[in-house]
């Protein structure tokens, strides 16, 4: 069997597509557009890669998009005091603190100090704690889960029922995804596992899997053999494992593999997302997703 290649690329590029004419239409029907701040202290050239990405793509779409490029110096009462000004701007719709930040700055109270009404990242308490309670209590699903079932649901993926093992447990995807896929809806309502180091034969529970969703961040983890034939792989993993020149550009640029070998994988799954142009893409989509639906929550059109 060849798998079908879940084309983050090609969904996100849709997706996109549909929001910019959302933009357009109330841009004339309201007067309003999605504003997205993106706060980014340093320099870290990972973050800057990302930040640029979000900053162009929110361009395209037509969003008032700010880049609050800030020194890596600012201090932590500098930043809840900049994230307190645009908590009260109104013409900003989402506010995104590119992470990792640096040592001194207590991430979890930057996290916290945004307004969960703006929070498109969905990271806040507020925000978990809707996507628990799951159905319509759910505004800001956090984008790379989102991502991640959004690919599922256009594939057409039976998930009604069927074993769904999450290789993780972290906040921004594993557990999300995990509370996502239980819920009784439409592209869900399936019967999960989440796995994490300190689980027993991760091999027999990914085997069994219909559906397996990979975020464990450690390049080629799963196995082939691992893969039960005809399964949805899922791989979130991003690792940089070297560098490489790009023939377009002539610049240096990182040699990115997924949680899965992908080669191999594909001769035996039945879907499978690529490393890169799978989840990644989707992640940034979702973002923009959730700021157009902040805009809307706040025109009453939610
Ligand atoms: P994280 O916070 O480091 O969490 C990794 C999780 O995987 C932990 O729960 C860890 O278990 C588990 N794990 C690690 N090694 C394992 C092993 N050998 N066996 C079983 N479980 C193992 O990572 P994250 O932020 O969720 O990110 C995971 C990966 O996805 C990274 O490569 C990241 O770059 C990528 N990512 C991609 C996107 C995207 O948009 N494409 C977005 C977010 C993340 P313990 O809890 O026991 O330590």
């Amino acid at each position: 069997m060849t798998a079908r290649i879940l084309s983050g690329t090609d969904a996100s590029t849709e997706i996109l597509a549909d929001i910019k004419q959302s933009v357009a239409r109330l841009r004339q029907e309201h007067g309003a557009v999605p504003g997205l701040v993106t706060i980014q202290l340093g320099d870290n050239p990972a973050s800057t890669s990302y930040v640029t990405l979000k900053i162009k793509t929110a361009h395209d779409l037509g969003f008032q998009e700010i880049q609050s490029s800030q020194p890596a110096t600012l201090t932590e009462s500098e930043l809840l005091a900049l994230i307190a000004r645009y908590n009260r701007d109104d013409s900003i719709h989402g506010i995104l603190v590119q992470l990792p930040l640096p040592k001194h700055i207590d991430e979890s109270k930057v996290l916290y100090a945004i307004d969960p009404d703006k929070d498109v990242d969905g990271f806040h308490p507020v925000n978990a704690g809707r996507l628990l309670i799951g159905g319509e209590q759910v505004k800001f699903p956090p984008c790379t889960p989102a991502g991640i079932q959004e690919l599922i649901r256009r594939a057409g993926v039976p998930t009604k029922g069927a074993e769904l093992v999450v290789v993780g447990r972290s906040n921004i995807v594993g557990k999300p995804i995990a509370v996502m896929m239980l819920e009784k809806s439409a592209a869900a309502n399936a019967t999960v596992t989440v796995a994490h180091t300190a689980t027993r034969d991760l091999a027999a529970h990914c085997r069994r899997a219909d559906i397996l969703v990979v975020a464990a961040g450690v390049p080629g983890l799963v196995q082939p053999d691992w893969i039960k034939p005809g399964a949805c792989v899922i791989d979130v993993g991003v690792n940089r494992v070297g560098e490489r020149i790009s023939e377009k550009t002539g610049k240096k640029m990182a040699v990115l593999r997924g949680d899965v070998d992908y080669e191999r994988a594909r001769e035996i799954a039945g879907w499978i997302t690529p490393v890169p142009g799978g989840v990644g893409p989707m992640t940034i989509a979702m973002l923009m997703r959730n700021t157009l639906r902040s805009l809307e929550y706040r025109l009453g059109l939610r």
